[in-house]
């Protein structure tokens, strides 16, 4: 912002007038009837243009005896700066912490309530404080692996506690050399890891051209069947261990959906399927959509039925987010992957 952009007391004026936050810091205003000085943002009930004056820097307006207004604290950054400055600290806190600080603790150390703290942080970053502790931990096990260390290493230096929920009871899955399960004929190869994420065990599986599978449940060797039976004629390879970073990168879409997921999918379907889970692709972190309404989307308004078995039908969970899809009347239904995986995920996108 140019400073002759408010060269004149009548620019001025006009600033102060739409509380023009560009102002900040070119000018500042006194008021004489209240003895206080203010930035031209300031929210404070505006005053009679006869008692204002205009002064260049705030030492200007205190030199001519006015105090700092407590509102829009002009002897202080601005206010932006302020709580950018409190989520740089806050977002440092969770960085160098080995197991990321609580709501509360992160609240008093930049000074805020736990309220105020949690919509800052949000509307500053786009996500929550527990999302983005999430994503750092999924970051940092990501450039552990690709400096080449196991991913038993790997959790642990990024933080995962030694309960060791991470991985817990597949590390022997992941550690077993390659082995194919063939059902019949020839397909595609298919490598794929089983490893545990926070609402259990979880199944990743690719071909050449992208992530083909995600699956979630309790029981490993359940999955490994059910992948099995997705696809019959593909060779199963049992992954290798540059694959295991691909699954650190599927752990923290899932731990955090909103940060998304930067590697392709291979989507297999029948044209229909495709079109539905694409339309469910464009359904946003937080939102939810009924069978009906993507029905509508997809144009196909009667075919809710239809719909819910595309739903049914995906092998993405997550990627292709079908858990945001609920009845008519906003009550859960059901879940591929279990009902209880589906409202925590939805409470988490909801940011409870
Ligand atoms: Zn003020």
């Amino acid at each position: 912002m140019s400073s002759t952009a408010y060269a004149s007391d009548a620019q001025r004026w006009a600033a102060v007038q739409q509380r023009d936050s560009g102002a900040d810091g070119v000018f500042y205003y006194s008021v004489r009837s209240t003895g206080v000085y203010c930035r031209p943002s300031c929210a404070a009930r505006p005053a009679l243009r006869r008692n204002v004056a205009f002064h260049a820097s705030r030492e200007e307006a205190e030199q001519a005896g006015f105090r700092p207004c407590l509102r829009c604290k002009p002897d202080q950054p601005p206010l932006a700066e302020r709580r950018a400055a409190a989520v740089a600290q806050a977002c440092r806190l969770i960085d160098a912490a080995e197991q990321a600080p609580d709501l509360d603790a992160l609240a008093a150390a930049v000074g805020m309530s736990r309220f105020h703290f949690h919509r800052i942080f949000k509307a500053q970053t786009g996500i929550t404080p527990k999302a983005y502790a999430a994503a750092r931990r999924g970051a940092r096990v990501r450039a552990e692996l690709a400096q080449g260390g196991s991913v038993t290493d790997a959790v642990y230096a990024a933080g995962y506690n030694s309960s060791g929920r991470f991985y817990a009871g597949a590390a022997g899955l992941l550690g077993m050399s390659p082995r194919a399960f063939r059902a019949g004929g020839s397909g595609a190869a298919i490598r794929f890891a089983i490893g545990a994420c926070d609402l259990g065990a979880i199944l990743v599986a690719a071909t050449e051209r992208g992530i083909c599978a995600i699956l979630l449940g309790d029981d490993p060797d359940a999955l490994a069947r059910d992948l099995q039976d997705r696809f019959p004629r593909a060779e199963l390879l049992g992954a290798e261990a540059d694959f295991e970073q691909t699954v650190a990168r599927v752990v923290a879409l899932v731990e955090a959906p909103e940060i998304g997921l930067d590697l392709p999918l291979d989507v297999r379907g029948t044209a229909f399927q495709q079109r539905v889970w694409q339309a469910l692709r464009e359904i946003p972190a937080g939102r939810t959509v009924s069978y009906a309404e993507l029905a509508a989307l997809v144009g196909a308004p009667k075919g809710a039925r239809a719909v819910a078995g595309a739903c049914a039908a995906n092998a993405l969970a997550v990627a292709i987010p079908c858990h945001r899809v609920v009845r008519n009347d906003g009550s859960l239904s059901g879940y591929r992957w279990g009902v209880e995986r589906k409202q925590a995920l939805l409470a988490r996108e909801a940011g409870k």
